[in-house]
């Protein structure tokens, strides 16, 4: 099929059809919520009362689950999963390829009769064995010591996975090494949970809080993508094997005219949203808004924060939900951070706040000094940490796809910094001068007691460029990449500023003995903190040239691949706050370092070998065949002996300067060949790493140029591959 003919196959088959559940549609969201969800409802429903209490208290507190009550709660979810239609289990679970993974099994069993009946164990529920030996682990295993646990993560709700023809229940578990170590995302992420809550909590007790047990990082993250129909994506084999465009002129229209952002949103699309939005509903995903983004056939979906590490895994079912709701729609989803150049690429927007165990945020202002001064307490101890591991931070979110998004002129940039807004700089400024703040405002009261102001939440001030910016009660995260998994940056975060709350707890007890007075204690760590971290608060424009200058000036660091970002893991001062902690081990973070490496070397190697394939199969071809017109149609006049010879010499113009883009592609098509071929002569994956970062996304880019300008030059009937204004606006 040619392109003129999938627009025609797209503009009369388009799918509208495609509906959502028909048992679902148009009811309220409420009558279904959470249908295919193990939730406190049907933990009550299908536990008994003691089964039910003692699961919950270890939910919320953490504890072993024994033999007795892992059979009871098996039984349970079992009886609930088969009057769902449920005839599998899987545990559920992250490997570090950043996807999900899932063995299922089904029920099925025999009774001592020999008769097939459903068996669902406690030991099925509490741990599972998968071969696994495939999956990355950077050298923790050995292959002959190969086994995997996967090991049931009762803080996060079982769920049932449903296709036409049935269902599977997914119990959401960790993945480690015969040793105990962390195979997968989510170990670090609980670990890092668990820590943070206690240096919280040891805050909160100094600032005489008795009742608070645990706190818990609250975590919203909003979710970028693209979509494009399903035959454009089919006939790119750069997004099917990439997920980004390699080549692509851009369009006459890009998205200057800023028609699509928060646009009135396209039938089929919302078709397709509200599809989605049902399938996550069903399974208790609170999915709450959605809107049209900056670049054409660009989307977000957000959903109500909730604890992190619920939010990790529900972020990874949004996403595949997406995936398979969108090919119902003859879509594909597109969650590359950068699938069209030349326009916004995707990220996800990480929120992130500090919420107690008596639902405060920790992050909100408050209405007295006292709770201003946690406040600031929380606060500050947290931009100090974005000030002492930046560069962790960073590395969080490094993968090929990002380094186009944070490495590149878009937002936001690799230099982590700060942004507070006006009121609260205004604040921290006059801290440091020892000056009592005065306000102008109405509900901004100074009570002028001890120098601790009366802050409001101000939601207005807002900075789209900043990689941290806080925003009235949460500080959003904005660097994170839209296909990676949210938990490597949530467990850092975590962990850093478990780390500052506990150094500022060990100070303000230290200054106790100093001063008597609890809010001079208190005060002069903050201040001593904002002194020392200055640097780090940006409230300019992020994306000026002038600030990456600044930047550097303030010592500020700036990586802006991957191969320099993961570097950082490595330091002794990263490396030692992981340890610290017990939420890596050194072997733990060597694993990662080096899986993170490999996979940004293999996302490389594909990327340049369908390009040049694409080069080679699809672009030669069709530019050849157009030279040859040119050529032939030279001849032509030539053999018409048409009285002027204009006519033929600015043909021949055109033909001399398209041979040469053509001899020009044949160049640089070689020249990414010979590049990649010296590739197998570097052992050293780091070294290959820097290889190709440096010399093979030149190359590419290089070869890439040719492409974009020849396509601008040649016939379109000869052109195949869909071109960028029909892939980002014909629906
Ligand atoms: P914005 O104006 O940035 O779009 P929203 O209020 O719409 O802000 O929230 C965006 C995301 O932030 C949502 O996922 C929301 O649930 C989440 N969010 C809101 N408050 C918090 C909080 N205290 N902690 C973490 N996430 C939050
Ligand atoms: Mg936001």
């Amino acid at each position: 099929m040619g392109r003129k003919e999938i627009i025609l196959d797209i503009t009369e088959n388009r799918p509208l059809k495609a509906t959502i559940d028909v048992n679902f549609k148009g009811k309220p969201i409420s009558e279904y919520f959470g249908i295919n969800c193990f939730d406190d409802n049907k933990m009550k429903k299908f536990l008994s009362g003691s089964a039910y209490r003692a699961l919950k208290k270890i939910i919320r507190e953490g504890g072993k689950i024994d033999n007795k009550l892992a059979e009871k709660v098996a039984e349970g979810m079992k009886r609930w999963a088969i009057s769902r239609g449920a005839t599998h289990f899987a545990h559920w679970f992250q490997p570090l390829t950043g996807l999900t993974a899932e063995k299922h099994d089904s029920f099925l069993s025999f009774d001592r009769k020999g008769l097939p009946i459903e068996k669902f164990s406690g030991k099925n529920l509490c741990v599972g064995e998968p071969d696994a030996s495939s999956f990355p682990s950077g050298g923790l295993r050995t292959t002959f010591e190969a086994r995997g646990y996967t090991i049931w993560d009762p803080t996060s709700p079982a769920f049932l996975m449903e296709s036409l023809n049935g269902s599977i229940l997914c119990i959401p578990s960790v993945f480690l090494s015969y040793n105990g170590e962390a195979l997968d995302k989510k170990t670090p992420l609980i670990r890092s949970m668990e820590k943070l809550s206690e240096a919280a909590v040891r805050i909160l007790r100094l600032f005489g809080n008795k009742k608070v047990k645990r706190v818990w990082a609250a975590v919203g993250p909003e979710q970028e993508y693209f979509l494009v129909d399903k035959t454009y994506f089919n006939h790119r084999p750069d997004l099917i094997l990439t997920g980004r465009t390699l080549f692509g002129a851009m369009p006459p229209k890009g998205q200057e005219m800023e028609d699509h952002y928060f646009g009135s949103i396209k039938e089929r699309i919302l078709n397709f949203m509200l599809d989605v939005e049902v399938e996550l509903y069903k399974l208790g995903i609170p999915v709450k808004t959605r809107h049209n983004e900056v670049a054409p056939a660009q989307y977000e979906i957000a959903p109500i924060y909730e604890d992190c590490n619920i939010a990790t895994d529900h972020n990874q079912i949004i996403m595949e939900v997406m995936r398979k709701v969108a090919n119902r729609h003859n879509l594909a989803l597109l969650l590359h951070e950068k699938p069209f150049l030349g326009i916004n690429g995707s990220g996800k927007h990480n929120n992130w706040s500090l919420i107690d165990s008596e639902g405060n945020n920790l992050l909100e202002p408050g209405k007295t000094p006292h709770e201003n001064l946690q406040f600031l307490t929380f606060l500050i101890a947290t931009t100090k940490a974005v000030y002492k591991y930046a560069d962790l931070l960073r590395a969080s979110v490094a993968t090929a796809g990002n380094d186009h998004r944070l490495g590149a002129n878009e937002a936001p940039p690799a230099i982590i910094s700060v942004f507070l807004g006006e009121q609260l700089t205004n604040i921290l400024n006059n801290l440091l001068e020892r000056k009592k703040t005065e306000f102008t405002d109405n509900d901004i009261i100074d009570l002028g007691i001890n120098k601790l102001p009366v802050i409001s939440k101000d939601n207005t001030d807002r900075n789209r460029t900043s990689p941290f910016a806080f925003t009235g009660n949460k500080f959003e995260f904005r660097a994170v990449g839209s296909s990676q998994s949210i938990s490597t940056p949530n467990m850092t975060l975590n962990v850093m500023v478990c780390d500052v709350l506990n150094e500022f707890a060990d100070k303000i007890e230290e200054n106790l003995k100093k001063y008597n007075d609890f809010n001079t204690a208190v005060m002069e760590v903050i201040i001593e903190a904002i002194k020392e971290t200055k640097p780090i608060y940006f409230e300019g424009n992020n994306y000026d040239p002038e600030w990456e200058k600044e930047a550097q000036r303030r010592g500020l660091p700036n990586y802006k691949t991957t191969p320099e970002a993961l570097k950082t893991l490595l330091l002794p001062k990263n490396k030692e706050l992981f340890i610290k902690y017990n939420v890596l081990s050194e072997s733990e973070i060597k694993s990662r370092y080096n899986i993170f490496i490999e996979k940004y070397n293999k996302t490389i190697n594909i990327e340049a070998e369908t390009a040049i394939m694409m080069a080679k199969t699809i672009i030669l071809p069709a530019v050849l065949k157009y030279q040859t017109l040119l050529a032939n149609n030279i001849y032509s006049l030539q053999i018409a002996k048409l009285n002027s010879n204009d006519i033929i010499d600015s043909q021949s113009r055109f033909l001399n300067y398209y041979s040469k883009l053509v001899k020009d592609l044949n160049e640089k098509i070689s020249n990414l060949e010979n590049k990649l071929e010296k590739v197998s002569n570097i052992e050293d994956e780091e070294k290959k790493a820097e290889y190709y970062c440096k010399e093979i996304l030149t190359a590419m880019q290089e070869l890439r140029n040719v492409v974009d300008k020849l396509e601008e030059d040649t016939d379109d009937e000869y052109w195949t591959l869909p071109k960028y204004r029909e892939m980002l606006y014909i629906f």
